[in-house]
């Protein structure tokens, strides 16, 4: 959404350049030219107008009028992501999840996508519960393949569970990980029903332990036999 008259000189240029590049990028005032698109982002990009950094980005990585050169689209699009860019959020959540241009992390898509939804990215949400999918099936699948000693979570999930209660409430997500403000921590529900951070298991007492992600159980593989049985 461009912000007619707020920039200054130079913005303003930049923003009239970038106009003439999304007209040349979908054949709307002037006929379908992706060179010339990305010419006019360029143009745009170099007086720092962050729209357009976000879709020289897509190009670089479609190879849209430039030489693709994920290098680039992922510093383009990082830039846009960091000044909460929605599209640019977006799209660097779907790299995120296939991998592409950079390391697989499902964790780090799901958060993208889930804030370019959360903005009002149109379909973000689909592609939010997606990915949220994938990644509850897969914790689901790990918590059961583990022995039920400890209650530990993460920085981005919960690793393993105490007992049975506490399995099946996870399993159920009647507690549920949070990445709250203080750091990662199961919420569940107190005495009277409300919302509370849990410092321990209410069913056997375990207190929560805070552990590194165990990578070898982010594996998309089946590794355990037992996997999958309730
Ligand atoms: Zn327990």
């Amino acid at each position: 959404m461009p912000e007619e008259n707020v920039h200054p000189g130079d913005l303003d240029d930049a923003e009239k350049m970038y106009q003439l590049g999304l007209s040349y990028l979908y054949g709307t005032d002037a006929p379908k030219d992706y060179a010339k698109a990305a010419e006019c982002f360029k143009a745009s990009c170099a007086k720092g107008y962050m729209p357009s950094r976000r879709e020289l980005g897509i190009m670089y990585a479609s190879g849209q009028g430039v030489e693709p050169d994920m290098q680039k689209a992922i510093r383009y699009l990082g830039d846009a992501a960091d000044s909460l860019d929605p599209s640019a959020l977006y799209h660097l959540g779907l790299m995120y999840e296939v991998g592409t241009g950079v390391p697989k992390d499902m964790q780090k898509a799901v958060r993208m996508l889930a804030y370019a939804a959360e903005m009002g990215f149109p379909g973000a949400d689909v592609d939010a519960e997606r990915v949220d999918a994938v990644l509850t099936e897969q914790r689901n699948r790990n918590l059961r393949a583990r022995p039920l000693l400890k209650l530990q979570i993460s920085d981005v999930d919960v690793e393993a569970a105490c007992c049975k209660p506490m399995l099946d409430a996870l399993l159920a997500q009647d507690i549920v990980f949070i990445d709250s403000f203080k750091g990662p921590a199961l919420l569940g529900e107190d005495k009277d029903g409300m919302d509370a951070v849990l410092d321990r298991c209410p069913f056997c007492g375990a207190p929560v332990q805070i552990v590194p992600r165990d990578k070898k159980y982010r594996s998309d593989k089946r590794i355990n036999p037992h996997v999958g049985m309730t």
